[in-house]
């Protein structure tokens, strides 16, 4: 940070506060991890100086002889770990992958199905106040309230009436399996292509621990920045029918110039995705996940679908008579972070919802495991008991404090 400190003492100094935040607290926020040093190095390279309109050995700018070796290892190593025909590589987000998604199978106005944002779809799966559910004419499934799980025959029966184009599988907060094959069997029946969006769940399909939808879907959409641990991305998987569609859609169709220095940090993501090492760890975020679920529900908390298969834990606080945005405040003034949520059939206000939610990536990639689950599930018992309790929830911060200095952020990931 030499010239930053020379340059932007200002900037310098709110980053290293940053980083001290980072390494001296509880991460729990599902979609957040850490990247490995080499990804960031790789994300702050020259590569942010380039401009590279097009893709490799069609490009709208000259010097591209290191770009485009970079992106079609990018992309390569995509099709190798997900095991898709093709890979792009360039969406900026999430976001802009699944808009790209829709628009290279179909065109405004036509009907897409996506899951609900307070069931734990996500806003570009067709929301109202997002472009997604403006631009199309969007129908939303839910979850069966009673289970916090997809209702397959529901779904079916909403995709007969409403002959959508698009199915899109995929959540921001669903704590279950996905049935890739029984979504792909709903869309066939009506005609509809799917998109998988595995944003959340990217790093446990390439881990092996969760299935995947790439024999399944369309187009397989994913950011590249939660559990795979890549730099902040997005990207598209597809098969070899929907390949020039898809590129056309990513560029020109939503985007400019691709974020070289983010391709090149994914590249090194990905070949770090492609190791036993990997693997274990994504082996680790379920195992964790679901002991820390185990825990808390053994201490009253209610948690949606009564568990997890995954790297997430939706708690329903309503039975402890405490709201989402509360618990999550008291847990952040612990040094706990997580994000409040709203649980299916919320009858509260999705600004002050009911639930929780939280995730294992991060503490996973810190080196934590079951024994430091069980600690923190009775973290989250204290500040709940103690809601209200300023100098309780210091002393518990203490504790946080003292878990952190045992499991200081890796330079790189080694889960023994
Ligand atoms: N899709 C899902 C399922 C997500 O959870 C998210 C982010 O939370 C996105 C898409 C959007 O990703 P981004 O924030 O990179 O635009």
């Amino acid at each position: 940070l030499t010239a930053l400190e020379q340059y932007d003492p200002q900037i310098c100094e709110l980053i290293k506060q940053e980083k001290a935040r980072q390494a001296g607290c509880i991460r729990m926020i599902p979609s957040e991890n850490y990247v490995s040093k080499a990804v960031m190095t790789a994300t702050g390279s020259c590569l942010t100086n380039k401009y590279a309109e097009g893709y490799p050995g069609k490009r709208y700018y000259e010097g591209q002889q290191i770009t485009d070796l970079i992106e079609d290892i990018a992309r390569q190593r995509a099709v190798k770990v997900f095991g898709s025909d093709h890979a792009n590589v360039q969406p900026y987000s999430g976001s802009i992958a699944n808009m790209a998604a829709y628009m290279a199978l179909v065109k405004p106005g036509e009907t897409i199905m996506g899951l609900s944002l307070p069931d734990g779809g996500h806003l570009t799966h067709g929301w109202k106040v997002s472009a997604t559910g403006k631009l199309f004419n969007s129908v939303q499934y839910t979850v069966n309230p009673e289970t916090g799980r997809f209702d397959y025959d529901q779904i079916a029966e909403l995709a007969k009436k409403n002959k959508p184009k698009i199915i899109i599988s995929g959540a921001t907060a669903y704590t279950r399996e996905i049935d890739f094959k029984a979504f792909s069997e709903i869309a066939k029946s009506v005609g509809a292509y799917l998109i998988s969006d595995i944003a959340h769940i990217a790093g446990l399909v390439v881990g092996g621990v969760h299935q995947s939808p790439v024999p399944y879907a369309d187009i397989v959409s994913t950011t590249t920045h939660k559990t795979l641990r890549g730099p902040r991305g997005g990207m598209l998987l597809c098969k070899d029918e929907h390949k020039i569609a898809v590129d056309r859609a990513v560029f020109p169709g939503m985007q400019g110039g691709p974020h070289l220095h983010t391709i090149t940090a994914l590249a090194v993501a990905l070949a770090e995705a492609d190791t036993p090492e990997f693997k274990l760890y994504a082996k680790q975020v379920v195992s964790n996940a679901g002991v820390l679920a185990e825990k808390l529900m053994e201490y009253g908390f209610e948690l949606v679908s009564g568990g997890t298969d995954n790297h997430l834990i939706l708690i329903d606080m309503r039975n402890k008579g405490i709201p989402g945005k509360k618990m999550a405040k008291a847990l952040d003034r612990a040094g706990i972070v997580t994000n409040c949520n709203t649980v299916p059939a919320d009858p509260a206000p999705p600004f002050n919802p009911s639930g929780v939610r939280i995730g294992t990536p991060a503490v996973t990639t810190r080196g934590m495991k079951e024994e430091q689950m069980i600690e923190i599930a009775k973290l989250y018992k204290e500040v709940a008991e103690n809601i209200d309790d300023t100098e309780t929830i210091e002393k518990i911060g203490k504790k946080v404090k003292l878990l952190c200095s045992e499991f200081p952020i890796p330079d790189h990931f080694i889960v023994s």
